[in-house]
C-alpha cells in the first residue's frame, strides 16, 4: 500500500478507536460501533458488486446467517467467543456458495430476484425454524466473556475496532492480490477472463464465498452488539440498504464502503431531526460549491457537468429551512437523494470526489517505472512432446441451428510455423478459433492438442494447457490498469492461497514480485511500457490490440491466435505488428493468424489456409494460394454478394 494511503486510513482508525474517549454517551457509541459493523459487511458486498459485477440482494440474509449462527451457538451449545467468530464466518460462507449457485447460470435483473429469494427463504426460515430460533420471539444474546472477562458497551466496542481494522487488511489484500485482480477480470469480460486461465466458474464462486465470510463476521457482532436479534431484521429493506449504501458511497473502494454504511446508517436519524437536517444539508451544499468552485478553476471539471450537483446540494438546503416538519417528507427526501446519486454521481461520492480532486482510481496500485527494469526476457521458450504437428483437426462441423458455420474441416497445423486462416467474412475463422478454445464445442469431428483432445474441456482448462488468444472485438478488462490486465495472464504463475494473501507470506509476495517484472517485460516487448499504469479502455485501439497479445503471452501459450490483429491499425502499427508477430514466432510459438490485411498474411504466413462458407477450399504456401482461382473467386464473390 502507498504509504500516504496507509497513514490516512491509520489515522483515521485510531480517531474511530477514541470515539468512547470523547462521549461517554452509549447512544452515539452504539451508533458508531452499527456503522463499523456494518462497513465490515460492505467491505464483502464490494467484491461481489463492485468488482466482480454481479448483483446482490441475498446480503442481509448471510448478515442474518451470521448473527443466528452465533446466537445458537452461544444458547444451544454454550460455545466460547473465540470459537463463534470463525465458526460464523464459516457457515456464512457456505451459504455464500449456495448463493453463488444462481449467478453461474443467470445475470443481471434475473440474479438480483433470485438473490432477493434467497433473502426471503433465509428470513422464513430464521422464523419457522422454533427449535433452533426461537422464531419471532427472537434469541438474547449477553455480551461476550472471554477467559474471565467480561465485555461491556465500552470495550466490545474496541473488538469491533480490531475487527474493522483485520476486515480492512484482509479485504484490501485480497483485492490488491492476483485473487482481487482475477474478480475485477470477470467484471470486464467473462469470455476473456475464462481465455486467460482465470475460471469464471470458480471465481464467481469464490467472490461470494469470501463476501458472505465477511457478512458472517458482521452478522456475529451485530448479534453480540444488540444483544438481541429476531428475524425481521434481516428483512428486504437491509438488502437493498446494503446495496445502496455502496452505490452511495462508490464501489471499489474501502473509503466508500464507510461512507456507505455511515449513510444508511445515520440518514435515517438525520431525517428525524429537522435542526441537525439543516445543518448537515447547508454544510453539504457549501462543500459542494467550493468543491466545484475549485475544480472548474484548476480546469479538473466543467461547470456544466458541476450545474446540477451544485444547484441539487443548495436546493436541498432551501429545502431544509422551508421545511417546519420533516416527518412527513422523509422517504421523499430518501428517495430524491438516492435519484440524485445513481443520475449525477455514478461513481458514487468517492468517485466524484476522485475526478473533483483529479485523482486515478490506480493511484495506490501504480507500479513505478524504473528505466533500468531488468531487461529479462519476458517470452518463455515453449517446448512440450515432440510431436510435429500442433493441432490436428478433423472433419469438425459446427452447426447453429441450421446454418453450417464450420462444414467438415480437416486442419494441421505444423510446430513452430504461423498458419494463416482467411476467407471473406463469415466464412467461419472466427468460430474455428471459439472452437480451437473451448468457447464451442463442435457439433462432430475431433480436435487434438499436442495429442490431447480439446472437445469437452473447458476455454480456462485449454488455456492452461497452451492455447492463448486474442479477439476479433477487443475483450480487455476495461476498468484496470494494462499492466493488471497482463497479470490476470500471469494468474497461472500463482501458487498461493487465500491464506498467503491475507498474511503476505513470502509465497505470495514473491510470486507477485515476479508477475509485476514479467508483466511489465511483457509489456516493453509489445512497446507499451510507459503505459503501465493506464487504464485499458483509455488506451489507443491500436494499443488496446497489442495489449491483447502481451495479455496472450504471459499464459505461456504453445500457440496463439490471433483474430484480425490489424484491423483498425493504422500503417505503422501494422509493420509494428508484423515484427512483433515474427519475434513470438522466432520464440518457438506457433501462431494461427486470421487476417484482412493480405499484405500481412502474404508477409509472414509460412502455410495458409482459405474459407468459404465454412468449408476449406484452399491450403497451400501464401504464393500458391494466392493464385488459386477457387480463392480469387471466393474473395471477388464474397465483395460482389
Ligand atoms: P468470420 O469468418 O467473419 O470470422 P464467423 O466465424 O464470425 O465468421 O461467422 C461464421 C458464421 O457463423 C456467420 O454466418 C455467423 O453469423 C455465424 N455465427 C457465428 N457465431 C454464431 C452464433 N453464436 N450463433 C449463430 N450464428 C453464429
Ligand atoms: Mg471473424
Amino acid at each position: 500500500m502507498n504509504r500516504k494511503y496507509a497513514l490516512a486510513a491509520f489515522v483515521g482508525f485510531i480517531a474511530l478507536c477514541l470515539v468512547p474517549v470523547f462521549t461517554s454517551n452509549p447512544y452515539y457509541i452504539h451508533l458508531v460501533e452499527t456503522i463499523m459493523i456494518y462497513a465490515i459487511l460492505l467491505f464483502g458486498l464490494d467484491i461481489v458488486v463492485g468488482y466482480t459485477g454481479q448483483v446482490s440482494l441475498g446480503h442481509a440474509g448471510l448478515f442474518g446467517i451470521g448473527a443466528y449462527t452465533a446466537g445458537v451457538l452461544f444458547l444451544k451449545v454454550g460455545a466460547p467467543f473465540w470459537i463463534i467468530v470463525p465458526a460464523s464466518i464459516a457457515v456464512t460462507a457456505l451459504f455464500g456458495a449456495i448463493l453463488a449457485l444462481p449467478a453461474l447460470r443467470v445475470s443481471g435483473p434475473y440474479l438480483a430476484m433470485v438473490t432477493l429469494a434467497f433473502g426471503t427463504i433465509i428470513q422464513i426460515l430464521i422464523n419457522e425454524m422454533t427449535f433452533l430460533t426461537e422464531g419471532p420471539m427472537g434469541l438474547k444474546i449477553p455480551k461476550p466473556t472471554v477467559m474471565g472477562y467480561k465485555f461491556n458497551e465500552e470495550s466490545f466496542y474496541w473488538v469491533v475496532c480490531v475487527m474493522l481494522a483485520l476486515s480492512l487488511l484482509v479485504v484490501h489484500r485480497v483485492l490488491r492480490s492476483q485473487l482481487g485482480r482475477a474478480f475485477e477480470a470477470l467484471r470486464g469480460s467473462p469470455v476473456a477472463s475464462d481465455c486467460m486461465g482465470v475460471s469464471v466458474y470458480r471465481y464467481k464462486v469464490y467472490a461470494f464465498v469470501i463476501s458472505a465470510g465477511f457478512a458472517g463476521l458482521a452478522g456475529c457482532l451485530y448479534a453480540y452488539s444488540e444483544q438481541y436479534i429476531s428475524p425481521n431484521t434481516y428483512n428486504n429493506e437491509l438488502t437493498v440498504m446494503f446495496l445502496l449504501a455502496i452505490i452511495m458511497g462508490g464501489r471499489k473502494t474501502r473509503v466508500g464502503a464507510m461512507l456507505g454504511a455511515t449513510i444508511i446508517v445515520l440518514l435515517p436519524k438525520l431525517l428525524d431531526d429537522l435542526e441537525a437536517f439543516r445543518v448537515v444539508a447547508s454544510a453539504l451544499a457549501v462543500m459542494m460549491s467550493l468543491g466545484a468552485g475549485i475544480a472548474i478553476a484548476k480546469g479538473r471539471t466543467t461547470l456544466n457537468t458541476m450545474l446540477a450537483p451544485v444547484v441539487g446540494t443548495i436546493a436541498l438546503a432551501a429545502f431544509s429551512f422551508w421545511l417546519d416538519n420533516i416527518t412527513d417528507w422523509r422517504l421523499s427526501i430518501f428517495g430524491l437523494m438516492i435519484l440524485f446519486v445513481v443520475y449525477y454521481l455514478q461513481d458514487g461520492i468517492v468517485g466524484f470526489a476522485r475526478a473533483l480532486l483529479g485523482r486515478s482510481s490506480h493511484a495506490d496500485t501504480a507500479v513505478v517505472l524504473k528505466e533500468d527494469n531488468p531487461e529479462q526476457d519476458a517470452l518463455i521458450q515453449t517446448s512440450g512432446n515432440h510431436q510435429e504437428n500442433l493441432i490436428v483437426a478433423k472433419q469438425v462441423l459446427m452447426q447453429f441451428g441450421g446454418l453450417k458455420a464450420i462444414n467438415l474441416v480437416d486442419l494441421t497445423i505444423r510446430k513452430g510455423t504461423i498458419h494463416g486462416l482467411i476467407g471473406p467474412n463469415g466464412s467461419g475463422k472466427s468460430t474455428m478459433m471459439n472452437v480451437l478454445t473451448g468457447i464451442y464445442t463442435p457439433t462432430a469431428g475431433s480436435i487434438e492438442f499436442d495429442g490431447r483432445s480439446v472437445i469437452g474441456r473447458t476455454s480456462s482448462d485449454i488455456a492452461l494447457s497452451g492455447i492463448a488468444r486474442t479477439f476479433q472485438n477487443v475483450q480487455l478488462f476495461g476498468e484496470m490498469t494494462a499492466l493488471q490486465n497482463v497479470q490476470v495472464g500471469l494468474h497461472h504463475t500463482f501458487s498461493s492461497n487465500l491464506l498467503d494473501v491475507a498474511l503476505h507470506t513470502q509465497r505470495f509476495t514473491s510470486e507477485e514480485h515476479a508477475a509485476t517484472e514479467r508483466g511489465l517485460g511483457l509489456l516493453r516487448f509489445v512497446g507499451l511500457l510507459d503505459l503501465a499504469n493506464e487504464e485499458a479502455r483509455n488506451l489507443p485501439y491500436g494499443k488496446q490490440r497489442l495489449l491483447e497479445i502481451a495479455r496472450a503471452l504471459a499464459l505461456d501459450p504453445q500457440l496463439l491466435l490471433l483474430d484480425e490483429p490489424a484491423a483498425g491499425l493504422t500503417a505503422p502499427d501494422i509493420k509494428e505488428l508484423v515484427s512483433i508477430i515474427r519475434k513470438i514466432r522466432d520464440h518457438g510459438i506457433t501462431v494461427i493468424l486470421i487476417e484482412h490485411h493480405m499484405d500481412v498474411v502474404m508477409g509472414v504466413c509460412d502455410t495458409v489456409s482459405v474459407l468459404d462458407f465454412g468449408q476449406k477450399i484452399a491450403e497451400g504456401r501464401p504464393a500458391e494460394v494466392q493464385a488459386d482461382e477457387k480463392v480469387i473467386e471466393a474473395y471477388l464473390g464474397g465483395t460482389a454478394a
